[in-house]
């Protein structure tokens, strides 16, 4: 099941829509998943903090705060929240690098392949805490990472700080805020004692149209209606 979404998660980033690759580019597409996950050894981290929604879209997660409408909107009636890092490790990166002086059109079906072998590891992390949570009462929301809507992207370096991320999984940033090593991501969690049945692939795979938590939306936050 994995390696059937892993490959299907290629393909998509790939570009591909209704069309299937040629059976070449099948070939190359196996052999990028194969070469990444040879390379990859992935690491994540998890911590839960206090969360509170103020005015004007202010959201504070532990000892820091910021503003963000879409954040805002997707935590509203959640009561805390999970931070989490993860990542694929420095030797993926190597690899794409390798690749990217080698052969281009390797090192993307490589960065495809990584994309989806990243996202597969934190969806399988993410189902394990869920399934706890669950037995305890609490409801997730679908993974926010920042720089999605208005959420910052500085607040990414904060987040990393607030993990210990360097030092426990070593995942950091450049001054500019990119995450190293790339094949990273660092995400919220909104943690609810309401069961909104949240798609794991998060609200733009999901049919809930006018859900009130709902994270990409032009709805301003005040018109949208109950379920
Ligand atoms: S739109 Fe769907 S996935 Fe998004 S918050 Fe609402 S119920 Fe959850």
């Amino acid at each position: 099941m994995a390696e059937e979404r892993i490959c299907r998660e290629t393909i998509r980033y790939l570009g591909y829509r209704e069309h299937r690759p040629d059976p070449q580019m099948e070939k190359l597409i196996a052999w990028g998943i194969h070469e990444t996950e040879q390379k990859s050894v992935p690491a994540f981290i998890v911590q839960e903090f206090t969360m509170e929604l103020g005015e004007k879209h202010r959201v504070r997660i532990g000892d820091e705060a910021f503003i963000s409408q879409n954040l805002s909107r997707n935590l509203q009636d959640c009561e805390k929240v999970l931070l989490l890092a993860a990542t694929l490790g420095a030797q993926v990166d190597r690899l794409i690098q390798k690749y990217s002086r080698l052969d281009m059109a390797k090192a993307v079906i490589l960065q495809a392949a990584a994309a989806a072998i990243l996202e597969e590891y934190c969806d399988e992390k993410n189902r394990e805490l869920q399934q706890k949570a669950e037995e305890q009462g609490w409801y997730f929301r679908p993974r926010f990472s920042p720089g999605y809507g208005d959420f910052p992207i500085d607040f990414q370096k904060t987040l990393l700080a607030m993990l210990s991320a360097q030092k426990r999984i070593g995942v950091t940033t450049t001054e500019s805020g990119m995450l190293v090593p790339v094949k990273s991501v660092t995400a919220v969690i909104g943690m609810s004692r309401r069961d909104t049945k949240c798609r794991l692939s998060g609200c733009e795979t999901c049919g809930k149209r006018d859900c009130i938590y709902r994270r990409s939306t032009s709805v301003p936050l005040e018109n949208a209606k109950e379920e």
